[in-house]
């Protein structure tokens, strides 16, 4: 029974009452087993083999166990992305079968499995390739709050560490992820920003890392994006032209496999000469490209982009040959993610096919394209909007319930430092006040006590007694400058606090006070009803608050015994 339940506990979830302990530790000793033999350094266990183990064990794992698999498996499945590509498989243009392995719901698990582990870096990372991924889905909602949370753990990160531990590899990994989910969005400017960071990271670090080549590949294709929509004159255009093409130089001779040195350095050199109007150099690269598509087996949607880039120079070029490769480029652009929302590079295609049909004299064919094209645009319109409303919406009230929250805080905080009856501050707000001066000046207390009060009471009542304390707050706070503050100290007694106040701008004080007091029309209140206020006054440094009203009290005293209805200046 006792080895039932720490079993139990060791699961941390229900377990049934009669539990196979045998088969339990069979299956923490693969565990164990597993994890000591995880790809990377010094393993030899391919890490296909070594996922496909940890799939197996993930259903009859206890709770414990499933985290630390979850967690190692988070570590390992960038490893799984051929290193021709980059570890982020929407960088490159359209790997599809990479990008299903690592389903969101994967990411995200391991993304808590780091924030519990206090790695807020690894999560912000992990959440950001869940909402790429999700984004490459076509899930634009889920996309979105997995970036929030991205976004989020990742200022936990930013805050957490100082600068000299910084881990830039990961922030440059978690940069192309946040540019990939940008990219899918549309958002290009944002998308070439993390991009543009992450190579500089890097760069800082290494050349050396998996993702530069495709980071590099996004960098030059959304600068290029972002160039043909500008004028030919706009000198903005050139700057960007500039820009995509030291990146396509730096692939075409710079760190990764033979797809970017080949293929996709070439291919987007070649989109640079003919946005610049230069097609017929831009032709002498293309048959190359399109020969290292054919030896390296490229996949349908890098043959598509490649086509793409044929098709597109033959049309500057004035062949209506453009027709036939803008075809194959339309065809492997649509195969090449099948279930996914069409890619940009397939958007671009029809539309340039359009424009090469019409120019062929296919007018049909052209009307065609333009509504097809119509079409894909109003279904990721509609797609979009819907999430991003939920996200407003959702944001919308959360920013509500802060505010509410905020108003109430500030009402508990004001009720907390107000005196109901007269609407004055309060002993702990005047304390607060004088706490918040400035600790080398100097302040003037007047301590107010009103003479007789309890005869007051005695003979017009209570209800008497409580207008003539609100009467004389508004007359107090009437009688004395903008930044000085009065309280009500106590049943009948006031304190003026001075700031910078000298003993003759006390005294002056206390004078007016108790002048106004006496000449008051108190018989509008009551018949017969007289009131008058003895006063007690003290200064000094701010930093001896204590010492200079224990002065004001003794001060006040002083006038109660000579009388009252006057004030004394200690
Ligand atoms: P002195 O001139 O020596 O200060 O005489 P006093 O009668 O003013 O002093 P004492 O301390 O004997 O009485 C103060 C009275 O103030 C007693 C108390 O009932 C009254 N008092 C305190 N707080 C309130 C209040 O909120 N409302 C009313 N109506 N009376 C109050
Ligand atoms: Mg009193
Ligand atoms: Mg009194």
């Amino acid at each position: 029974m006792e080895d039932c339940l720490s079993v139990a506990r060791i699961g941390c979830i229900a377990v049934p009452a009669r539990i196979d302990l045998v088969a339990a530790e069979r299956v923490s000793a693969s565990v164990d087993r597993l994890l000591a033999v995880a790809p990377g350094e010094g393993s030899v266990v391919p890490v296909r083999r070594w996922l496909r183990a940890v799939e197996r064990l993930l259903p009859v794992a206890g709770e414990y166990d499933r985290q630390r698999l979850l967690s190692a498996r988070a570590g390992i499945l960038p490893l799984a992305v051929p290193s021709d590509g980059s570890s982020a498989e929407s960088v490159a243009p359209g790997e599809p079968d990479r990008r299903g392995e690592m389903p969101v719901t994967d990411a995200v698990l391991a993304a808590e499995i780091y924030e519990q582990l206090g790695e807020p870096l690894a999560a912000a990372t992990n959440y950001a390739a869940a909402a790429d991924t999700a984004a490459g889905e076509g899930r634009v909602a889920v996309a979105l709050d997995t970036a929030v949370r991205a976004l989020v753990a990742l200022g936990g990160a930013v805050r957490e560490r100082p600068d000299a531990e910084r881990d830039l590899t990961a922030e440059a990994h978690l940069a192309v992820r946040l540019g990939g989910l940008c990219r899918q969005l549309i958002d290009y400017p944002r998308a070439l920003h993390f991009y543009e960071l992450a190579l500089e990271a890097l760069h800082a670090q290494t050349e050396h890392d998996s993702c530069v080549p495709g980071a590099l590949t996004a960098t030059a294709e959304l600068l290029l994006a972002q160039a043909v929509e500008l004028d030919w004159e706009d000198p903005e255009r050139a700057r960007l032209l500039d820009r995509a093409e030291r990146a396509a130089h730096r692939l075409s001779t710079g760190p990764g496999s033979d797809l970017f040195h080949r293929l996709h350095g070439p291919r987007l050199l070649a989109d640079v000469l003919c946005a610049r109007g230069r097609p017929a150099r831009a032709w002498s690269l293309l048959p190359g490209v399109l020969r290292a598509a054919a030896d390296l087996d490229a996949a349908p949607s890098v043959r598509g982009a490649v086509h793409l880039s044929v098709g597109r120079c033959l049309a500057e070029l004035g062949s209506d040959d453009a027709v036939a490769d803008l075809d194959r480029a339309v065809a492997l652009l649509e195969a090449g993610t099948p279930g996914t929302p069409p890619s940009a590079e397939l958007f671009t295609a029809l539309r340039l096919r359009s424009l090469a049909r019409q120019r062929a004299g296919d007018v049909q064919g052209a009307l065609d394209d333009a509504r097809r094209l119509a079409d894909l645009l109003w279904a990721r319109h509609r797609r979009h909007v819907p999430a991003f409303m939920e996200q407003v919406w959702s944001r919308a009230g959360a920013e509500e319930e802060r505010r509410d929250l905020e108003e109430r805080t500030e009402a508990l905080m004001a009720s907390a430092e107000q005196d109901p009856l007269t609407g004055l501050a309060n002993r702990r707000a005047l304390t607060r006040f004088c706490g918040d001066l400035l600790p080398g000046g100097e302040v003037s207390l007047v301590l107010i006590d009103v003479d007789h009060f309890k005869a007051v009471n005695d003979r017009f009542g209570h209800g008497v007694g409580d207008a003539v304390l609100k009467a004389l707050a508004d007359l107090l706070t009437r009688s004395v400058r903008t930044l000085d503050v009065v309280a009500r100290w106590g049943g009948e007694e006031f304190l003026i606090a001075l700031p910078g106040g000298t003993g003759r701008m006390g005294a002056d004080a206390a004078a007016r006070v108790c002048c106004r007091v006496r000449a008051h029309p108190w018989r509008d209140l009551a018949e017969g009803l007289e009131v008058t206020v003895s006063a007690g006054v003290a200064s000094g440094p701010v930093a001896e608050l204590d010492v200079v009203l224990d002065r004001a009290d003794a001060a006040l005293y002083a006038a109660k015994h000579d009388g009252r209805n006057r004030s004394v200046v200690w």
